[in-house]
């Protein structure tokens, strides 16, 4: 069983840092090759510095669109993600500022656009968790810091990026395995997730009519800095999956690039799971 860290203090709140991870993770595999199926799109990424929104940054960037990453205050982290960016040709816009905050969630869609002039897709992930093995060690603080920065923010970005989205454009979000089968050391995340889920799924009926799909991807284990963060012991991450192993942010990036591009120009409302095999409800 993983053992929790503390319930970190404001200043202490920060995921670890990427590079600084053994084994780093792998963002793209070596041999993805891009095939233009997001060419000349931009798309707002939140969490974007790192771990999974780092991968979905640069297999974007590998299919052809500018991005720009909104992160907490990770600012190595985001440079290297401009970095990637970059190295595929195409533009890197960096957003530090704090998601639960409306107004900067407001000016950070306002700084996409004013930058690149359009915004195709909002990829909605950033997160926390705070694991705690009793019930009553999760504080009002904590529900509230959990609540504001995993689900909050998906509305106030989405209201603000709506005026310039258009038909074909869409939106992915990401939710987490714990949404389906629950988690015992996660009760306020899990909540989010599931919340991530039922957002995802009514506000692919409510958008249906302007023709801007909705879906989202919910990860089992992910080897990325918010686990390193978050776990004191992470010798078993990922061992009770049907591979027996955790997954890189190279295998979800690509389920975002299919969500985005018009191969999924059928599909709204709905999840991929991308956990190493586990079967759970749709
Ligand atoms: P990560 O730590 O690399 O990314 C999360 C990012 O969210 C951070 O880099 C941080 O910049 C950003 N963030 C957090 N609070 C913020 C705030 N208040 N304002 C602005 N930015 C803020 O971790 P990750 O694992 O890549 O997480 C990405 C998503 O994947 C999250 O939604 C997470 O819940 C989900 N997920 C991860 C796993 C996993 O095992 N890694 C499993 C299921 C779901
Ligand atoms: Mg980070």
């Amino acid at each position: 069983m993983k053992k929790e860290k503390e319930f970190p203090e404001q200043s202490q709140e920060l995921p670890g840092s990427e590079h600084l991870m053994h084994p780093e993770p792998e963002i793209i595999r070596a041999n993805y090759i891009g095939s233009k199926k997001l060419q000349d799109k931009v798309a707002l990424i939140t969490g974007g510095d790192s771990g999974i929104g780092r991968s979905v940054a640069v297999h974007y960037a590998k299919e052809g669109a500018d991005v720009a990453i909104i992160y907490l205050s990770e600012d190595e982290d985001a440079k290297i993600t401009k970095e990637l960016v970059e190295k595929e040709g195409r533009k890197c816009l960096l957003l530090s500022g704090d998601l639960k905050e409306e107004a900067f969630c407001k000016q950070a869609v306002d700084d996409c656009y004013k930058t690149f002039g359009k915004i195709n897709i909002v990829v909605n992930n950033a997160a926390v968790q705070f694991p705690q093995t009793n019930f009553e060690d999760v504080t009002s603080d904590q529900v509230h810091k959990t609540f504001e920065t995993n689900i909050y923010p998906y509305f106030f970005i989405v209201q603000a990026a709506l005026p310039h989205l258009k038909e074909g454009d869409c939106i992915v979000n990401t939710s987490s395995v714990t949404a389906y089968r629950g988690s015992e050391h996660l009760v306020d995340y899990a909540s989010t997730k599931g919340a991530i889920v039922s957002y995802t799924r009514s506000l692919a009926k409510m958008l249906s009519d302007k023709k801007i799909r909705v879906n989202g991807v919910a990860p089992g284990p992910i080897w990325t800095p918010l686990i390193v963060a978050s776990f004191d012991d992470i010798s078993d991450f990922g061992k009770d999956t049907p591979m027996g192993r955790a997954g890189q942010p190279s295998e979800v990036g690509p389920a975002y690039v299919f969500l985005a591009s018009e191969d999924s120009s059928y599909i709204t409302g709905q999840f991929i799971h991308i956990n190493g095999g586990e079967v759970v409800g749709a």
